[in-house]
């Protein structure tokens, strides 16, 4: 067992690994990345959608806004040298009504305003692209959006670290508690650093409260359940179809995406869940659960946006409500057409607990000996790279 670390790194998901990955760029030694499962990619990095998007939906000076379209052509980059397919087939965001249309042209203002390559493109293009997609004046493109396999970056990613020698990622290490401020106590022993990075994904607002940092800070989780198009209707997508989200909060409603497989996902849904990492029925709940339901029951009564999402979203588990969610954006789509599947994520959305809001941005905190990354939700597998640019270039530098 490790027992001092010049940076020591709490999650072995995208973003532990990629600051871990600068770090060692800018000539760093002696990194340890704490990761309580077995594997990497457990959690967030490894059950999302693997969409790299490109930069339409954040408001701008925001760090989404910044580093997403960094981070989408970094990406790139980085699987092109490593030989990682990335399915570079574009996306189509359409509109059902004329509310949505305006929303679209709001959307299209941001996206130009993000440095984002997008076009507004007429049904006959839109039908070029994707032949059963549906709106109803025109939609937005972006030829910048790709699809990539997440578990197979992180996989490169972690070998090219431990390959360094540089670098040690120690699987089965839970982070419990902290002794002082420049040493922890995990499940295999005390590990003293020098500087100590939070990067804990869905428990990063426990690990930074320990720290005595973001005590402002709550994360509820949020459940990301999927189904799938039957394999003989697969071709009624070519790529990744979306709806135009509710602006007002973080989820961008549900998709079709295309996977690097072939198989086309249809989701992910924002549940309000039970457990950060309830995954299944009960699997995934434990003593939090009432905390959880109460920090629910207070933002129910508190923030019309979140009531909103809490009565529309758990509707998603049964089938005909979520067919007409996205009948509309498909031709000739049959309720039998959208099947069961079992992956299913946990989005962990920060809320700032003062004022009773859900976080829009990323976030990130330095405090004395400690750099906490909160609210790396989606699009944060897509901008990670360039967030761990940012991070180290700001704080470590
Ligand atoms: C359903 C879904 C769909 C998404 N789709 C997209 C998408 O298409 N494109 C996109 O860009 N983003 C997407 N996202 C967001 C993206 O997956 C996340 O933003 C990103 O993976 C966050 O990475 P992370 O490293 O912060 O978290 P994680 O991957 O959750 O990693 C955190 C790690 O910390 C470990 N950990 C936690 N506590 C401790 C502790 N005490 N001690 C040791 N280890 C600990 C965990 O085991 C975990 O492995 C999606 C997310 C979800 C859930």
């Amino acid at each position: 067992m490790v027992d001092r670390a010049d940076i020591l790194i709490c999650g072995g998901g995208i973003i532990g690994l990629t600051i871990a990955g600068k770090l060692l760029k800018k000539g760093y030694e002696n990194i340890v990345i704490l990761e309580k499962e077995e594997e990497i990619g457990k959690h967030a990095s490894g059950r999302n959608s693997g969409v790299l998007h490109a930069g339409i939906y954040y408001s701008r000076d925001s760090l989404k806004a910044k580093l997403c379209l960094k981070g989408n052509r970094m990406m790139k980059d980085y699987c092109g040298r490593k030989n990682i397919p990335v399915f570079e087939t574009g996306k189509v965001i359409v509109a059902k009504n004329e509310r949505e249309t305006s929303v679209l042209n709001e959307l299209y203002k941001r996206a130009l305003n993000n440095g984002a390559k997008v076009e507004l493109i007429d049904n006959k293009r839109l039908k070029s692209i994707e032949p059963f997609a549906r709106t109803l004046k025109y939609a937005l493109f972006s030829p910048d959006t790709a699809v990539v396999d997440p578990q197979k970056i992180l996989n490169s990613i972690e070998e090219e670290l431990t390959g360094s020698g540089k670098v040690k990622i120690l699987k089965g290490s839970e982070l419990r508690e902290i002794r002082s401020s420049r040493e922890v106590v995990t499940n295999r022993g005390n590990i003293r650093f020098d500087l100590f990075v939070n990067a804990a994904g869905a428990f990063s607002d426990r690990i930074a409260h320990i720290f005595s940092t973001g005590l402002n800070y709550k994360i509820l989780p949020f459940k990301g359940t999927y189904r799938k198009l039957a394999k003989e209707k697969s071709h009624l997508v070519k790529s990744n179809i979306y709806p135009v989200p509710d602006v007002r909060n973080p989820f961008l409603g549900v998709h079709f995406t295309r996977t690097v497989n072939g198989t086309v996902y249809v989701g992910p849904t924002a549940i309000p869940a039970l457990g950060r990492e309830h995954y299944e029925f009960l699997k995934g709940i434990d003593k939090e659960l009432f905390e959880i339901v109460y920090r629910e029951g207070v933002l129910f009564l508190q923030n019309p946006g979140f009531r909103n999402v809490a009565i529309s979203e758990p509707k998603k588990y049964f089938s005909r409500y979520f067919f007409n969610e996205v009948k509309d954006m498909l031709d000739n789509l049959k309720i039998e057409d959208i099947q069961p599947s079992n992956k299913v994520g946990i989005r962990p959305q920060l809320v700032d607990w003062k004022k009773k809001e859900l976080v829009m941005d990323f976030v990130v905190l330095k405090h004395e000996t400690s750099i906490h990354i909160l609210n790396a939700v989606s699009p944060a597998f897509t901008s990670s790279m360039a967030f761990a640019e940012f991070v180290v270039e700001k704080h470590l530098s």
